[in-house]
C-alpha cells in the first residue's frame, strides 16, 4: 500500500514476499494481504523470548542457551528503554526514500552489539520444527533491512545479524510444559546490496502486475480460485 504521500509502505519482515514470488510481492503491496486470524501462539514466543533475553540483559549477559554469543564477544544492546521503543513502536527507526519512492518501518525483536559498538540486528523465529538448512536465506533481506534503518538512523552496523530460532524439542512429549531447543543462525548482512534491492522491488511494484507466476502456488491457487468463480 501506499502513504498519502504516495511512497511504498514497505516493513523488514514483509520484504520475505519479494524473494518468494514477485508477483504475489506486487499483488500484496497493491492490495493488501488476505485478512488472516493472528498467530497467538507465535506473539505469546515472542513476549516470553523477550522477557528471557531481557532478564539476562540486565547483567550484560545471554541466557544460557545463547552463550555461544558471549564466546563471539558480542553482548545484549544494553539500553532498554530504546530498544523498547524500537520493539513496540513501527516509526521509531522508520526512514523515508522519497527519490526511489519508499517508507520502509517495523519494529525489531532485539538488538547485539560488537566489541566495537556496531550493531548486531536480531530476529527470534519461534517454531514446531527445527529450522531447515537453508531456511536463514528468507530472512537475510528482513534483517539487512533492519541494519539499513539503523544505519540511517545514524548508528554503526555490523556485517552480520542473527535468527535466533527456538523449537519444540520432542512433539511426541506429552508435558504441558514444553521443552524448546535453540539454534543460532548467522546471517551475513549487506547494506549496500539491500538498498539496492529496496530500488528494484519498487521498480516492481511501480511496473505493472508481472503475470502468473506458474511456480508459485499461490499464484496458482488465487489463479485457479478466481477462474472456478467466475465460471
Ligand atoms: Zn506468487
Amino acid at each position: 500500500m501506499k502513504t498519502k504521500e504516495n511512497l511504498w509502505k514497505l516493513s523488514p519482515s514483509g520484504l520475505y514476499g519479494y524473494t518468494e514470488c514477485q508477483s504475489c510481492f506486487w499483488a500484496d503491496n497493491h492490495f493488501r494481504k488476505a485478512p488472516m486470524l493472528p498467530l497467538l501462539l507465535n506473539s505469546a514466543m515472542d513476549s516470553i523470548l523477550k522477557n528471557r533475553f531481557d532478564k539476562y540483559r540486565a547483567d550484560g549477559a545471554f541466557p544460557p542457551e545463547m552463550l555461544e554469543l558471549e564466546k563471539m564477544d558480542i553482548k545484549p544492546f544494553g539500553e532498554i528503554e530504546k530498544l523498547n521503543d524500537w520493539r513496540e513502536n513501527s516509526s521509531a527507526l522508520r526512514i523515508v526514500d522519497e527519490k526511489v519512492g519508499y517508507v520502509l518501518s517495523g519494529k525489531i525483536d532485539d538488538v547485539l552489539v560488537e566489541a566495537d559498538g556496531r550493531l548486531i540486528p536480531a530476529d527470534y523465529k519461534s517454531s514446531g520444527n527445527a529450522p531447515a538448512e537453508d531456511k536463514q536465506k528468507y530472512y537475510a533481506d528482513q534483517l539487512a533491512a533492519y541494519g539499513l534503518m539503523f544505519s540511517k538512523n545514524g548508528y554503526p552496523v555490523s556485517d552480520r545479524a542473527y535468527l535466533l530460532h527456538y523449537f519444540v524439542k520432542d512433539k511426541n512429549d506429552g508435558a504441558i510444559d514444553v521443552t524448546f531447543d535453540s539454534h543460532l543462525d548467522l546471517v551475513p548482512i549487506d547494506l549496500g546490496a539491500i538498498e539496492q534491492k529496496l530500488v528494484d522491488m519498487v521498480a516492481v511494484l511501480n511496473g505493472p502486475y508481472p503475470g502468473i507466476n506458474e511456480d508459485c502456488d499461490k499464484c496458482t491457487y488465487y489463479a485457479g480460485r478466481s477462474e472456478a468463480i467466475t465460471k
